[in-house]
């Protein structure tokens, strides 16, 4: 029988794990497979790894790698991918926002050949709020006009990932990792799925706004350079008004009336101060990337784990 590894990363979700569990156990009851779950505590300060034992010493199929801080979402997930060891791996979100009965479809696409089955949330007032709504779909237009890549809409860490693709993720150690865009980009035969998300019943979003903004800055910049040549064209585009304004200043001068256009000066001063800002901000952001990939430091440390089998690369003590 093959073996499909469920990887959930949480992070505060005590109240939840029980009844993912049993959710996903009542799936996997009509289906011809085995699983396990390897669930990845993301440093929770409020007994979820407790939790995780007590479930874990009663079922060897409840697998958990507990970190030794909060490494946020995307890196808990690849602590969670490292470690997966099965014919296929399917990532979901602890809160049962991803509804489990929709893992008997991906598991259909993937017996018809696909190698990544995602899942795309059908956005609507009654389970997403109008703001959130408004800026996702924004992002999603920016960051495929960005990067060369055609995220859809909704695209949520909701996936099923063969042992292909799951052994290519775990070769791929950069910084600040973007699964929604990575997971497209190594290509192979994919399909999306569409769903509806349940609301959250227990326990309280992980992201707010900021963390938002962050998370697209994030991946705009994972995969695309194009902002830096954007900023260079800016710079190209001003040289050029610039030289306009030349003749501008030599008749003005010649005329004697050099006090005249103080507006002007200082309008374009300010203007291209700001420019300038927001350009070194550009380059600053890429600066910064580098700095923490050269760096190397590993994406999570873990503190324990129980039914796992150790991933070579990983850092335990
Ligand atoms: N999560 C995590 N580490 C974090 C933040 C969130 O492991 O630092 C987990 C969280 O427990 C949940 C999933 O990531 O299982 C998605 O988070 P959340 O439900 O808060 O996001 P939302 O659904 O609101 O976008
Ligand atoms: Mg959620």
């Amino acid at each position: 029988m093959k073996h499909i590894s469920i990887v959930v990363p949480v992070y505060n979700e005590r109240e939840n794990i029980h009844s993912l569990i049993t959710e996903v156990q009542k799936v996997f009851e009509e289906l011809p497979y085995t699983y396990s779950f390897i669930i990845v505590d993301d440093g929770s300060i409020d007994g979820t790894l407790d939790v995780l034992r007590m479930a874990s010493a009663a079922d060897t199929r409840i697998r958990y790698i507990s970190l030794s801080k909060n490494f946020g979402h995307q890196n808990a997930l690849k602590a969670g991918l490292d470690h997966a060891r099965g014919d296929c791996v399917i990532t979901m979100d602890g809160d049962l926002q991803h509804p489990p009965a929709l893992i008997p479809h991906l598991v259909t696409y993937w017996e018809q050949g696909y190698d990544v089955v995602y899942t795309l949330r059908q956005d609507d007032e009654t389970n997403t709020g109008y703001a959130k709504r408004k800026t996702s779909r924004l992002f999603y237009k920016l960051m495929n006009r960005m990067a060369d890549l055609d995220i859809e809409e909704g695209s949520a860490d909701f996936r099923l990932l063969s042992k292909k693709v799951l052994y290519t993720l775990q070769g791929i150690d950069e910084h600040e990792i973007f699964f929604r865009g990575l997971v497209k980009w190594v290509g192979f035969r994919q399909i999306g799925v569409p769903y509806k998300a349940a609301p959250r019943t227990k326990g309280q979003s992980k992201y707010s706004f900021k963390k938002m903004m962050r998370f697209a800055v994030q991946g705009i910049t994972s995969f695309s350079t194009k902002p830096l040549y954007i900023a260079a064209y800016l710079g190209l585009v001003f040289s050029f008004l610039a030289l306009l304004y030349i003749p501008y200043a030599l008749v003005s001068y010649l005329s004697g009336h050099v006090v005249n256009g103080w507006a002007s000066i200082i309008v374009t001063i300010a203007f291209f101060g700001g420019l300038q800002l927001s350009i070194l901000g550009i380059i600053g952001l890429y600066i910064g990337k580098i700095f923490m990939q050269v760096k190397k430091r590993p994406h999570y440390i873990i503190k324990e784990l129980k039914h796992v089998q150790e991933a070579i690369s990983s850092t335990q003590f």
